[in-house]
């Protein structure tokens, strides 16, 4: 499945964040209650409307959400990639994750202690990837030694890895994290498995007190400016308030939302974020026993978009009945979208877009 590391400095409200998410009743809720897999990783449903509304129309006995992993990743302090703190052991659950959330203080509290005394989250932006960028570039010098080898022996995958390892290099050097760098499509699957920590994703989370939830404070505007600049995401979130809501009832939670002047969870922003972060895409399966979303990568293709569900239904896929979600609601379900010509049969070819009703045709 894909992942999502929190990261943060100390005490800026991980834990909180992390405990909610999986605490939360969306996280518990379908038939797959929330699993702690380690004490510091979690699965949570991917909030979307669009499930509700396919179930309603087929009368569907089960709704099942797409999921997503999050991993709280403590112990980044300064001088990480020195090996302090949790270091090493933090930039190597760092390397398994697909992109990075970043928590940022943007609470003033003088009962709660900063590590640098001050709250500046932009500073602790880049006192975090300072860090990662460090690593970075500490891991880069080691393989180029290692390919140099293999170069002399005109070995063509090195001679790739080489190429792209000094273009990260470069702009480490330059003090821009490797996500900065331009790859080509032809590269991308090699760059990938680099695994370098700065060309993951990120979403900076600005933790804010609870009465600016809804609309942010200053130091919040200014880390939107920072992500803007980066071309990272960034959402607003009070941890305390999320707190509260997760252990909320449904209706109480309802009531304490609407009085924060809040239309949904910080949460479901916050992993809807990061499911666009991460490039992910979701089609339906829809009949009368289930609605299920389903996670692909975007611009996944038809057979491998049905391997997610069974790896028989990619070997033998022969086509995707596909009907698009806005026609499948206007037409009221699939018998009226056929009516109107709104099934397409979809072939290998086809790439498999956001929103989809598909239903795979397999032989064996
Ligand atoms: P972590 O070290 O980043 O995991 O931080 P924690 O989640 O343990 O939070 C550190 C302290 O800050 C705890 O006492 C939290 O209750 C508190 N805290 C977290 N979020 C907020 C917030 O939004 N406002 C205030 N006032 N305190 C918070």
């Amino acid at each position: 499945g894909f992942r999502m590391g929190i990261v943060g400095l100390p005490n800026v409200g991980k834990s909180t964040l992390f405990n909610a998410l999986t605490r939360t009743a969306a996280a518990q809720a379908a038939n797959f209650p929330f699993c702690t897999i380690e004490p510091n990783v979690g699965e949570v449903n991917v909030p979307d409307a669009r499930l509700d509304k396919l179930a309603g129309i087929a009368g569907s006995k089960q709704v099942i959400p797409a999921r997503i992993t999050f991993v709280d990743i403590a112990g980044l302090v300064r001088g990480a990639s020195r090996g302090e703190g949790l270091g090493n052991q933090f930039l190597a659950n760092i390397r398994e994750v697909d992109a990075i959330a970043h928590v940022l203080r943007c609470f003033e509290d003088d009962d709660i202690t900063h590590v640098e005394g001050r709250i500046d989250p932009v500073a602790d932006a880049e006192t975090i990837e300072t860090e990662l960028m460090l690593a970075d570039i500490e891991s880069i010098e080691r393989r180029l030694a290692n390919l140099s080898r293999r170069l002399r022996g005109g070995d063509k995958e090195a001679l790739d890895q080489d190429r792209l390892l000094r273009a990260a290099l470069e702009a480490l050097e330059d003090g821009r994290p490797a996500r900065t760098v331009q790859i080509a499509e032809d590269d991308l699957r090699q760059w990938r498995l680099l695994q370098l920590l700065t060309a993951k994703p990120v979403l900076f989370v600005c933790n804010v007190e609870e009465s600016s939830a809804a609309e942010g404070n200053s130091q919040s505007a200014r880390v939107a400016e920072m992500a803007a600049a980066q071309g990272a995401g960034h959402v607003v979130i009070s941890a305390r308030i999320e707190e509260e809501l997760a252990q909320l009832p449904a209706d109480e939670a309802e009531m304490f939302l609407d009085e924060m002047g809040l239309a949904e969870p910080g949460l479901n922003r916050l992993i809807r974020a990061g499911y666009t972060l991460l490039g992910l895409s979701t089609y339906f399966t829809v009949g009368p026993k289930e609605t299920r979303a389903w996670t692909i990568p975007a611009g996944t293709l038809a057979p491998q978009a049905a391997g997610v569900i069974h790896g028989d239904f990619e070997r033998g896929f022969i086509r995707a009945e596909t009907i698009a979600y806005d026609d499948y609601v206007a037409l009221g379900g699939e018998v009226g979208a056929k009516d109107a010509g709104k099934m397409r049969a979809e072939g290998k070819g086809y790439t498999v877009r956001d929103g989809d009703v598909l239903k795979f045709l397999h032989s064996g």
